[in-house]
């Protein structure tokens, strides 16, 4: 049978495409990762073929012996990653894992205390255009626009006052340590369940370069590709008193046959993640984003919370740059091979096409090899983007820096 070349030069074309502006840019958003090989080796194989509604042991589909040695193993290994009792490893995608978990144990209509999505929620935590606005009753919480962090004592009297079924925490955009412990207590004083989603930082949280949510939450749920650095996917982890009704709201509740290319793909990742090799890597992603964060500093530029515990730094281009919205900001780093994201700051005073900020993260160029050193030149680069966002000269500068990054450090496939 033919290869994908042959059969198919417009896809195979695209993907070569892809693969050279991978190799090519300097990849600064903060949710994307490069996996492993043997990640991209799972994913692209005969599991794709296999039909396995249910769970290990108990399948509505022959032929499940083997898939179900896989999905064990993923579960097994993630709640092993994460000290959780229970784990659900079927979610499609992060999205996917926190509508499973609403639908487990909320009802249309019932009032969800969550972070407000421009001061660096998802979309899942009750935005209008998300089924969570539009199933639940949502009610906000912000972050103090001046110190860009969450106001603890401000969300336990909205929590008093609301009574909310459930309270979200965790982010999209929040640069610094989050009180889970903190977050578990407030849930508690006012009946609440308290939904963690680590999407962001689980790779943090895995190997202990951030606190973990699991004794303090009812539910942690998770993307496995970002900071985690395993496949497109979604993970749910609970104690083992809601183990039945998580499973049912993911299958047969939202999701139909799971993907088991995926999630032999995740039982790689959390095997990797479990491994000093990968706290190493952690410990390095936050290193860089502080020496990023450092550099930008000294060089006059605001940075929301004045800095980073995390992956993550927010650039509040209102201060030093005025004029400059994020999103041309953004499409100025696009032409020197930068990709970064414009992304709204607290307090944010234009609409979220345009925003004020620049969203930067490390996981990928440290996944590529780069140090410190090199957290500098991207500095530099950036820099003169931001400043010379009308000189071909000084694009071309910072493209220069991007490039011989970019072939300083190779991608490993
Ligand atoms: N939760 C948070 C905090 C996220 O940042 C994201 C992804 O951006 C998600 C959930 C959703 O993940 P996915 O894009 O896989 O649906």
């Amino acid at each position: 049978p033919a290869r994908l070349e042959q059969l198919d030069p417009d896809v195979f074309n695209a993907i070569a495409q892809e693969r050279n502006r991978q190799e090519t840019h300097i990849e600064l958003i903060a949710s994307e990762n490069f996996t492993l090989p043997a990640v991209i080796e799972a994913t692209g194989t005969v599991l794709t073929n296999k039909y396995a509604e249910g769970y290990p042991g108990k399948r509505y589909y022959g032929g499940c012996e083997f898939v179900d040695i896989i999905e064990d193993l993923a579960i097994e290994r993630a709640k092993a990653l994460f000290g959780a009792e229970h784990a659900n490893v079927q979610p499609h995608s992060g999205s996917q894992a926190n509508f499973g978990v609403y639908s487990a144990v909320l009802t249309p209509g019932d009032k969800l205390l969550t972070m407000n999505l421009s001061d660096g929620g998802h979309l899942t935590h009750g935005n209008p255009a998300n089924f969570s606005g539009k199933l639940y009753e949502i009610v906000h919480y912000f972050v103090d626009p001046e110190t860009g962090l969450i106001d603890y004592d401000g969300i336990a009297e909205q929590a008093e006052k609301e009574k909310p079924k459930m309270i979200t925490v965790g982010a999209s955009a929040y640069p610094r340590v989050i009180d889970f412990e903190r977050m578990g207590e407030i849930a508690k004083s006012v009946g609440a369940y308290l939904l963690a989603d680590i999407a962001h930082i689980a790779g943090l949280v895995a190997t202990g370069e951030h606190p973990s949510p699991v004794a303090h939450a009812d539910f942690v749920t998770t993307t496995t590709h970002k900071t985690l650095r395993g496949p497109r996917g979604g993970l749910i982890l609970c104690k083992e008193e809601f183990a039945k009704k998580i499973n049912s709201a993911i299958f047969p509740g939202g999701q139909g046959g799971p993907l088991m290319h995926v999630i032999a793909a995740k039982a790689v990742c959390f095997q990797e993640a479990a491994k000093p090799s990968f706290k190493d890597y952690a410990v390095k992603v936050r290193a860089n984003a502080k020496a990023l964060a450092e550099a930008l500093m000294t060089k006059g530029y605001k940075l929301s919370s004045n800095g980073t515990d995390n992956h993550l730094m927010l650039m509040d281009l209102r201060p030093s740059h005025p004029d400059v919205s994020g999103k041309v900001a953004q499409i100025a780093l696009d032409k020197a091979n930068i990709t970064t994201n414009r992304n709204t700051v607290p307090g944010e005073t234009r609409s979220p096409f345009q925003t004020s900020g620049i969203r930067l993260g490390t996981p990928a160029v440290t996944s590529r090899g780069m140090g410190e050193a090199e957290m500098a030149d991207i500095a530099n680069a950036i820099d003169l983007v931001i400043n010379g966002l009308e000189s071909e000269n000084a694009i071309q500068q910072a493209k220069d820096i991007a490039v011989g990054l970019s072939q300083r450090f190779p991608l490993p496939y």
